[in-house]
């Protein structure tokens, strides 16, 4: 069997169209226009890219874009101040702190000063704790993502066996609860999981979101399985020349593209999504700050 290739930058192209199209009738029938601020602290070079491809896309979509961008040296009280405001501005409906911070300021801290309505991030401890409870909350960007996908491939996920590899609190448990959410009986597996290739082959659902490049092998798939590869990993592509790199999945894509029925390469997979899930919460934020129906499609 040859997988179905779930195209997520074809995907996250259409979630960009819905959003924009919002966006339009916001401004027009309320003159409301939705603000992303994104906080970065310190120069990291994979940071900054990140935060540039948040603002640029932001702006393609019709939406304000607001970046801070603070001293490495930053304390944390100046940057709880620059929160407080971006908390108190109606002009901003969603707050994002790029991570990881410098060392000396608290994570935890910092992400729980952000206002859970404006948390587009999902990370909040109020938003963790309604995602677990069932509860109206934004919802992580990746996983929210994932699961955009696999409701258009499937429809509904009710029922189905759902494994999820990694149990990252940005990644794989608000996957898992997602997945809950929608009725699927799931698994979270993880460093410590005993025998994880007879647990991964009972599963319709594999979500991958470890970090190890092309972990997963295609003989741990069960025939037809849907692969859900979150994993973005580095490896030397010498064939591309010296000192070349290219990306891979924690799925090993060719084997695993031979048993799953359908399954998201990478690059081109989850990643496009997770932007664009981004944007979709802003809008989310924006509309229930003003009591406005929430755009159909784009939350959990
Ligand atoms: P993490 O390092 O926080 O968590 C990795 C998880 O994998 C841990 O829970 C650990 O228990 C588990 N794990 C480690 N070794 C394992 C093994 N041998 N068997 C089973 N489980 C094992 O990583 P994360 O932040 O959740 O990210 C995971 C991957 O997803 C990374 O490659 C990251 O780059 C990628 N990622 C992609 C996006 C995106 O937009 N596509 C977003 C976030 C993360």
């Amino acid at each position: 069997m040859s997988a179905q290739i779930i195209d997520g930058k074809a995907f996250a192209g259409t979630v960009r169209e819905k959003v924009a199209a919002h966006v339009t009738k916001l401004k027009t029938d309320h003159n409301i226009t939705p603000g992303l601020a994104v906080v970065l602290v310190g120069e990291d070079p994979a940071s900054q890219v990140y935060v540039r491809s948040k603002g640029k896309q932001t702006t393609e979509v019709g939406m304000k874009s607001v970046e801070h961008k603070l001293d490495v040296e930053t304390s944390e009280a100046d940057l709880l101040a620059v929160i407080d405001q971006l908390n108190n501005d109606d002009s901003i409906h969603g707050i994002l702190v790029q991570l990881p911070l410098p060392k000396h300021l608290n994570e935890d801290l910092v992400i729980n000063s952000i206002d859970p309505s404006k948390d587009v991030d999902g990370f909040h401890i109020s938003n963790v704790g309604m995602l677990s409870t069932g509860q109206k909350s934004m919802v992580p960007c990746t996983p929210l993502g994932c699961l955009m996908m696999l409701r258009d491939h499937h429809g509904s996920l009710s029922g189905m066996n759902a494994v999820v590899i990694g149990r990252s609190n940005i990644v794989g448990k608000p996957m898992a609860q997602l997945l809950l959410g929608d009725s699927c009986t799931v698994t979270i597996a993880h460093s410590r999981t005993k025998d994880l290739p007879e647990v991964v082959r009972r599963a319709d659902i594999v979500v991958a979101a470890v970090g190890r490049p092309e972990m997963v092998p295609g003989d741990w798939i069960k025939e037809g399985a849907t692969v859900i590869d979150v994993g973005i990993n580095r490896i030397p592509a010498p064939e591309k020349g010296e000192g070349k790199h290219r990306l891979v999945g924690d799925a090993d894509f060719a084997t695993c593209s031979e048993r799953a029925g359908a399954i998201t390469p990478v690059p081109g997979g989850v990643g496009p999504m997770t932007i664009a899930c981004l944007l979709a919460n802003t809008l989310t934020a924006c509309c229930r700050a003003n009591g406005l129906e929430e755009p159909e499609g784009l939350t959990a």
